[in-house]
């Protein structure tokens, strides 16, 4: 039987969903479910992922994982890897993955997919479809002469199980011989938000140009409190430094993937659509009616945001109880 290797990442030791996504997937493959999970709280990770269907956890606790360092994760990751031998592994396109993982092919001399939201495991033949052209076409990708497929997964596009708490895994620790450095963190700043990361989030709601002015995005904030969104932004609005970079969705911003997209005050540019055309469910609210956004969006309001956000707020707000 083959084995599927899923990086599993955490916050505290909390799974992110995207890491629930694949061991589900891993599980519904048939093969052997081993993960792997970094860093303080690894240890507490990994009770979850056996509940998500991992068989094997191997966990690395050491301290200098808490913070990303390319050096130390790959040295990690490869560790295990080596011990493991899977034939495929499975990680989420989170910005870590998709620093490290190029990294961890290029060492082992293997393939790998990034960027994915189809994925097809059968015994170890993986196939996965990827967006190309920012979102224009899509790319099916198949492995040749791959000994270990590495597939990185957009989260939110895959469903996962309830956990199942009578699921047990033998669980292994490994001590980390720390690399010879050639860069160091020195600091990691924390962005202020309480809020999930865009790429996480289940639901965005996203403003543009056409709020105005940056005081004008407490609308938003206003609405995204009510649904228990995270705020997103186009590049128009990042560029005027009404919003922080950080809430960039598109091509040169974050890829996001939630089940809900509102979509206030923007076009539609086709960057703009490369990052969160994968969306489940894209709302626009937006004056003018042939604005492209209306092209890619599953539900269109035509008006003036400043009349339809604080009555969507309203509404809202009294469905959900708020
Ligand atoms: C190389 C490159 C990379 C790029 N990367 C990105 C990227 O990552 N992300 C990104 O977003 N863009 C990106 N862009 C920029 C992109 O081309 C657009 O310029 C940008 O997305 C436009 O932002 P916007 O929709 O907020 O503004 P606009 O295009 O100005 O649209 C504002 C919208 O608001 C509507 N509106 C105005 N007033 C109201 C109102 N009262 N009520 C309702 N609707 C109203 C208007 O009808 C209009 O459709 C990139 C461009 C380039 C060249």
């Amino acid at each position: 039987m083959s084995k599927v290797f899923v990086f599993a990442e955490h916050k505290n030791g909390a799974l992110k969903r995207g890491a629930m996504e694949l061991l589900q997937a891993a599980q519904k493959s048939g093969n052997t479910v081993v993960a792997m999970a970094v860093g303080t709280g690894a240890d507490k990770a990994a009770g979850e992922m056996a509940h998500h269907g991992a068989q094997e956890v191997h966990v690395v606790k050491d301290a200098s994982l808490d913070a990303y360092n390319p050096e130390i994760y790959a040295a990690a990751v490869s560790m295990v890897l080596e011990k493991v031998q899977p034939q495929v592994l499975l990680a989420s396109a989170t910005s870590t993955a998709r620093d490290l993982f190029p990294r961890i092919a290029a060492r082992m001399k293997t393939g790998i997919a990034s960027d994915c939201t189809e994925l097809t495991i059968s015994g170890d033949n993986v196939t996965a479809k990827k967006p190309v052209y920012s979102g224009k076409a899509f790319a099916a990708v198949a492995f040749e002469n791959s000994p270990l497929k590495i597939v990185l997964m957009r989260a939110n596009q895959l469903p996962v199980a309830a956990a199942d708490a009578s699921k047990t895994a033998n669980v292994v620790e490994h001590t980390l011989a720390k690399p010879d450095l050639k860069t160091i963190i020195k600091e990691v700043v924390k962005g202020t938000s309480e809020k999930l990361d865009l790429t996480e989030a289940n639901i965005i709601v996203s403003g543009g140009r056409g709020l105005k002015e940056a005081s004008n995005f407490k609308l938003l904030n206003d609405l995204a409190d009510v649904l228990g969104a995270t705020v997103g932004a186009s590049r128009a609005v990042v560029d005027a430094g009404w919003v922080s970079h950080g809430m960039q969705v598109g091509q040169t911003g974050k890829t996001v993937a939630p089940t809900l997209y509102i979509a206030v005050g923007v076009s539609g540019a086709i960057q703009h659509l490369a990052g969160m055309s994968g969306s489940k469910v894209i709302v626009a609210i937006n004056n003018d009616p042939g604005a492209p956004i209306f092209q890619k969006a599953t539900y269109g309001i035509v008006g003036d945001l400043f009349d339809v956000v604080p009555k969507l707020t309203e509404e809202f707000r009294k469905a959900l109880k708020h």
